[in-house]
């Protein structure tokens, strides 16, 4: 049997690096969703809360426990919300990529993908003052030309990809699938670390139900720490601020970040910092090639 690698050396003699981390998507995610969701006024506020009032309110909460946080945050709404951003960055938070439109690469070709990527940096760099160095795909739906793509423009890291408990280093492969001598560090995530599916409800755009309560959300969350510290790993919980920013669970956000804060084996980073740290591990090296054939292994 082979084994499973999960405990690296990590700052303090943690077990577990953990990360909370932010998508704001604003109304771009639903646009990219379904284009005729503009014409609802309703559902558009729906995801305006989040840089309207959901940013403000996590902010308070991380800057109260110390904690610093990665924001993705896709072109679109930077453009449409460029104080929020600046408040981001202001607060000492890394301002990383989710796409421009929030499009799913996979459905992109190779020069629309590239044109996402450069936009967004462009507008991220503008309103922060440095571009991002962090990626992360529109619905997690990583395409295989991406890697290549982010390594070529100086990325240092991927969260979009659930092959691994820990971070590792994800060799780009060209078109052809061949080695490109490129790579970045992929850092694991997973849909039960993710708000998402716990609390969005917009009739029209996802309507997964019932909207569950903190309690509940909060012990998926904790259920996988708990894992993570007696078997190692890294825990990257996925918030949106136009569901994790409403009061009462942003509430129970907070006595979460409190009681990961107080446990003396769990390293607590933004992903920048995580990225930088396995990378000058010996980390596992993957290189997997897309498939292409569905008949053969
Ligand atoms: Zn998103």
């Amino acid at each position: 049997m082979t084994s499973v690698e999960t405990t690296h050396p990590l700052p303090g003699g943690a077990k577990v690096a953990a990360s909370f981390t932010f998508d704001v998507d604003g109304e771009s995610a639903a646009l990219a969703a379904d284009e005729n969701l503009a014409s609802s006024m309703s559902a558009m506020s729906h995801q305006a809360y989040g840089p309207l009032v959901g940013v403000t309110r996590l902010l308070q909460i991380l800057d109260a426990h110390g904690v610093k946080s990665t924001f993705f945050v896709p072109g679109y709404t930077a453009d449409r919300y460029p104080h929020v951003v600046r408040d981001i960055a202001a607060a000492g938070h890394e301002i990383a990529h989710h796409g421009y439109h929030h499009v799913m690469p996979t459905g992109l070709s190779v020069a629309q993908q590239i044109e996402q990527i450069d936009r967004g940096c462009d507008v991220l760099e503008r309103l922060s003052g440095s571009r991002p160095v962090g990626y992360r795909a529109p619905m997690w739906d990583l395409s295989w030309q991406m890697p290549l793509l982010l390594a070529e423009r100086g990325f240092l890291y991927d969260s979009s990809l659930m092959d691994a408990d820990v971070p590792y280093r994800l060799n780009a492969r060209k078109e052809d699938g061949s080695a490109s001598g490129r790579s970045l560090m992929e850092i694991p995530i997973q849909w039960a670390l993710d708000d998402w599916e716990q609390y969005c409800f917009v009739p029209g755009l996802t309507e997964l139900g019932p909207i569950q309560t903190p309690r509940n959300a909060v012990e998926l969350w904790r259920s996988e720490l708990d894992g993570m510290r007696q078997y190692g790993g890294c825990w990257v919980l996925t918030n949106h601020p136009f569901l994790s920013g409403r009061p009462g669970r942003a509430a129970a956000l907070d006595a979460l970040i409190g009681e990961v804060r107080a446990m003396p084996d769990v390293w607590t980073a933004c992903l920048s910092d995580i990225a930088t740290h396995y990378s000058s591990l010996e980390v596992t090296s993957h290189s997997v090639a897309p498939i292409r054939d569905r008949g053969v292994p």
